[in-house]
């Protein structure tokens, strides 16, 4: 090989590489998208229109084609339809769409597929020989099997006689038909087909009036003018528009407005009014129709032929009702036979005549009332029995108190009588041996005392404890300075704690505080406090009075840092013959029945009675008592109780 040979050789190679890769890179570009102009005969937001491209657009994203372009056109057909407008219509889109950049046309309803057949079929055309698909097209359209080779799509199927047979059956007494359409060709076929089933089947049975107008107005006012008849039904059909601003009126806003001029129930096969208020119809719904077309257009773009693929009739039509509209135009629920569907109607609603909703609503009404019956009935039942266990469970821990009582206060008898009786022998001894000595004798003479006092304190407890439950435990109220009565008591107890080496200290916010009290029950309430402080605080322990004013009580605090109270034991130190120890573990001496008459005291009072301890680090018993005075009464300056060390060596009887 020449060396010119050689380089022609490389040359043509790289060519030919060239040629090759660019054929496959155009094959990749014309494969990433594939243009699919969509042409609309009517307005953008006609409903029909955006129904099947809403229906087609998710049938193509749910197959998960992503390059699939849509070039969505608007012929406005309604507003325009001659030659003219035809023409630069076709200009003005063969400029948009130059040769080759548009891979499929699809016209949505027939009024685009008449205009664009023909563009499909001319040699001139940017759109010669384009596959077509189309829907709403009439299959009785003539074409030749050559030009159908070139076209695929969905012929219409006539829907009239469902909607008829659907009058029929909801309103069988129907005389007289207003098919109340836009001026359209659409329209018109509405009153041809409705009009060919009359003469076919209701021939002098039924009348059919024809109310045609692109606007509502117009609409109205023909309806105002007709007598309304319980025999009248309305039948509609495509969109209308107002007259003055040209816009479109939503379907609902032109039944609600219909429905103020003509009280016969609206029937319709135009899917637009399907949940707009109208009582019913048998309708093409343009979703299903979209996704049909979808599906062509995925098989042409995956390189099936248009000739190999068939055109389908549309999908047959189904029956409606709207569940509120059978009650508002009173028909028989009963008429709505099962192939049609009931739309807005709940799962638990029935689809039964009024009168047999009441019946059930009122055994619905008799069953909750039973229900609810059984249900009080159950939980008093119940209830009456927790009180029974309840009261049962009280009546044992009482029957429990009562016998711990029983039993410490034998013991509590017993040990100052076994003491007196015990002293006096040895009285009796030291006498019969001659033994006079008076410090001796006096000694043990104010041991019987003491005990005596003990046995005194027990009798009078259980006396109160018995008037305070009967409500005879009156008090005998006077004004006084509360500030005295505490600070007398506390002072006469202090001999009582020094005897444990317990340190007490007495504070008072204010030096007098007049209240209106009993003042020997509260000295009885504050020496209960002081006296169980000392039993249960330990050597070396303080014992503290507190007294201050808050808004409407005065407020005296008995504080100790002794044993303390575990929590769960808290709530029960009030309760009759409580005591924390039983007999056989507690160390100090004590009836339980003290806390119980304070309580009954410091209520009688109107006042209460708090308290907060801790295991091991002491208890603060907090007395509120309300600053209430007695009219006209002098004042008392301290305590009227003229024995006071009496009381106190009553209430210390059982310390030791
Ligand atoms: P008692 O005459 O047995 O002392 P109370 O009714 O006065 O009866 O007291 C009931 C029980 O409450 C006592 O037995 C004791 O266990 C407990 N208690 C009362 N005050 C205190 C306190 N300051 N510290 C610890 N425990 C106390």
């Amino acid at each position: 090989m020449t060396k010119f040979k050689k380089i022609i050789y490389i040359l043509t190679v790289i060519l030919m590489t060239q040629m090759f890769i660019s054929k496959i890179h155009a094959k990749s570009t014309k494969d990433a998208s594939f243009n699919v102009l969509v042409l609309n005969s009517y307005h953008q937001g006609h409903y029909w229109e955006s129904n099947i491209t809403m229906g087609l657009k998710n049938y193509i994203s749910n197959n998960n084609e992503s390059n699939i372009n849509f070039k969505v056109e608007y012929l406005d057909f309604r507003v325009n339809h001659n030659k003219e407008y035809i023409k630069s219509l076709k200009d003005m889109l063969s400029k948009k769409y130059p040769k080759g950049s548009i891979d499929v046309i699809y016209t949505v309803n027939d009024e685009a597929y008449e205009v664009f057949k023909n563009e499909v079929k001319n040699i001139n055309s940017n759109f010669y020989k384009l596959p077509l698909l189309f829907s709403g097209v009439d299959n009785n359209l003539e074409e030749t099997s050559k030009e159908k080779e070139n076209m695929a799509g969905i012929y219409h199927r006539d829907d009239t006689l469902d909607l008829m047979i659907l009058m029929k059956d909801l309103t069988p007494k129907a005389r007289y038909i207003n098919i109340i359409t836009e001026e359209s060709g659409y329209g018109y076929s509405i009153y041809k087909e409705v009009s060919r089933i009359v003469d076919r089947y209701l021939k002098d049975q039924v009348k059919i009036r024809h109310i045609k107008s692109n606007y509502l107005e117009d609409i109205t006012k023909e309806l105002s003018e007709i007598k309304n008849s319980e025999d009248t039904i309305n039948v509609i059909g495509g969109e209308f528009q107002n007259e003055n601003s040209g816009k479109y009126i939503t379907p609902i806003e032109v039944i609600s407005t219909i429905k103020n001029y003509s009280s016969a129930p609206i029937y319709s096969n135009d899917q637009t009014y399907m949940n707009a208020g109208i009582l019913g119809g048998s309708m093409d719904i343009g979703q299903e129709q979209g996704s049909i077309i979808g599906e062509m257009i995925i098989k042409l773009k995956s390189g099936e032929k248009i000739e190999n693929i068939k055109s389908v009739p549309e999908p047959k039509v189904k029956s409606y009702v709207d569940y509120n509209s059978i009650y508002e135009y009173n028909i028989n629920p009963f008429s709505v036979i099962k192939d049609v569907v009931v739309l807005n109607k709940e799962p638990f609603e029935l689809l039964i005549p009024t009168w047999m909703k009441g019946v059930l609503i009122f055994l619905k009404i008799i069953s909750i009332i039973i229900i609810i019956g059984i249900i009080i009935t159950f939980i008093r039942f119940r209830n009456d029995k927790l009180k029974r266990i309840e009261i049962q469970k009280r009546a044992k821990e009482r029957e429990k108190l009562k016998s711990d009582f029983i039993v410490n206060l034998s013991h509590e008898l017993r040990t100052p009588i076994n003491i007196i009786l015990g002293t006096t022998k040895v009285l009796e001894k030291s006498l019969e041996k001659g033994n006079l000595d008076k410090d001796y004798i006096l000694s043990k003479l104010e041991n019987v005392d003491k005990n005596a006092y003990r046995l005194l304190k027990i009798s009078n407890n259980i006396i109160d404890m018995t008037k305070a439950e009967s409500g005879m435990l009156k008090l005998n109220l006077e004004n006084c300075n509360i500030v005295c009565v505490v600070e007398d008591i506390f002072e006469s107890s202090i001999d009582f704690a020094r005897r444990k080496n317990i340190d007490m200290v007495f504070d008072t916010e204010c030096e007098e505080v007049k209240v209106a009290i009993d003042i020997f029950q509260i000295q009885r309430v504050i020496l209960n406090l002081l006296s169980n402080a000392i039993k249960f605080t330990p050597e070396n322990g303080v014992i503290s009075v507190y007294i201050y004013k808050e808004k409407e009580n005065v407020v005296i605090e008995v504080k100790d840092n002794g044993v303390g109270i575990s929590k769960e034991k808290v709530d029960y130190i009030f309760h009759r013959f409580y005591q924390v120890d039983n007999l056989y573990t507690r160390h100090n001496e004590g009836s339980g029945i003290g806390l119980c008459i304070v309580k009954e005291i410091i209520d009688i009072h109107d006042g209460k009675i708090q308290i907060e301890s801790e295991i091991n680090k002491g208890s603060t018993f907090k007395i509120c008592l309300p600053r209430h005075l007695k009219v006209n009464e002098m004042q008392n300056e301290g305590s009227s109780i003229k024995d006071i060390n009496k009381i106190v060596d009553l209430e210390m009887s059982d310390v030791y």
